[in-house]
């Protein structure tokens, strides 16, 4: 059996684990991402609780097949390094394919996460038998992972289907990256939960909004709930003209509500995909969960992309 490291980066946490060959976590740990100490302390933690995970199974970086990075975009991976994710903003430029050369000697991969989770549902989730797919993440932002004609899609540096920043609605607010209506700035949980503050007066989470808009009382909920649904059901069409998937399979925290966003969605791509074919899009629940961004780095190193 072999086995990869794999390391999915994240604003708050970090996920560590040892994966086989075969899409199984052997064993796993997680970190604080602490944004007080510099990356290269943090490189150093992760290194270390890499360590301790291989001598827990009795086993030596040498055995690592490879080291496998997800972190969330944009970054650079022809040059190994971080570019500007907003909440990663100590990050901004660090090299860190070679901050971890210094801790290993077994090649090292870096994708976005949204890529690598994407491969990680190609292996072993929803998409295994699919040649073509997209998968998008609804989660605190929206991300993808393109897969086409039995590849990944990366892009020259990586940073391909960051469809979090394409417009759905130009008459929406101004988003972190300067333009008006991005995707995830009108349909990820954060902004469920800022619409849905914003409406009632108080804090709400998205996942209140849900209750609220399910629970037949609040008809305001309701409008904006079939919005974000919309929303994503503009996204998805605009992805299946564009790439002509398979199928769709969504994940993320959002993506836990289930059956009402699935039906919304692969209701909106029956009435308003281009194609024929495309209007029968399969849109599928993604197979992977907490895990996916770990299994996912674990991928690049097991399966060619
Ligand atoms: P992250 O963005 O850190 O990867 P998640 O994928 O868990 O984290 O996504 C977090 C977002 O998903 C939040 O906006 C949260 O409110 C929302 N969310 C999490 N679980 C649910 C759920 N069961 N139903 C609806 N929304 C949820
Ligand atoms: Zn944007």
């Amino acid at each position: 059996m072999k086995f990869a490291l794999g390391i999915d980066i994240g604003g708050t946490k970090t996920a560590i684990g040892l994966v086989d060959s075969d899409g199984r976590i052997i064993s796993k740990t997680s970190l604080v991402t602490d944004l007080t100490i510099t990356p290269e302390q943090m490189v150093g933690r992760m290194a270390d609780a890499a360590m301790a995970l291989l001598s827990e199974q009795g086993l030596k970086p040498g055995d690592l097949q490879g080291i496998g990075i997800g972190a969330p975009g944009p970054l650079n991976t022809k040059l190994g390094q971080i570019a500007e994710p907003p909440n990663l903003r100590s990050w901004w430029g660090f090299p860190v394919v070679e901050a971890f050369r210094q801790h290993f000697t077994a090649p090292i991969v870096l994708e976005n996460d949204a890529t690598a989770a994407a491969l990680a549902e190609k292996w072993v989730g929803a998409a295994k038998a699919a040649d073509h797919f997209v998968f998008i993440t609804i989660s605190t932002g929206i991300g993808a992972g393109i897969y086409s004609h039995g590849r990944l899609m990366t892009g020259a540096t990586g940073n391909a289907g960051d469809i979090g920043h394409m417009v759905v609605d130009p008459a929406g607010g101004t988003c972190v990256c300067g333009q008006r209506g991005c995707f995830e700035y009108i349909a990820s949980g954060t902004a469920i939960a800022r619409e849905a503050s914003e409406l009632l007066g108080r804090p709400v989470t998205s996942k209140e909004a849900f209750e609220l808009a399910f629970s037949g009382q609040h008809p305001d909920m309701e409008q904006l709930v079939s919005r974000v649904f919309e929303y994503v059901g503009v996204g998805c069409v605009t992805l299946i003209n564009t790439f002509d998937p398979e199928l769709l399979v969504i994940g993320g925290g959002v993506s836990q509500i289930g059956a009402p966003l699935f039906e919304a969605v692969s209701s909106y791509i029956s009435r308003n995909a281009l194609n024929p074919s495309g209007r029968n899009t399969p849109v599928l629940p993604a197979a992977l969960h907490q895990d996916a961004g770990l299994i996912g780095a674990a991928a690049l190193v097991h399966i060619s992309y």
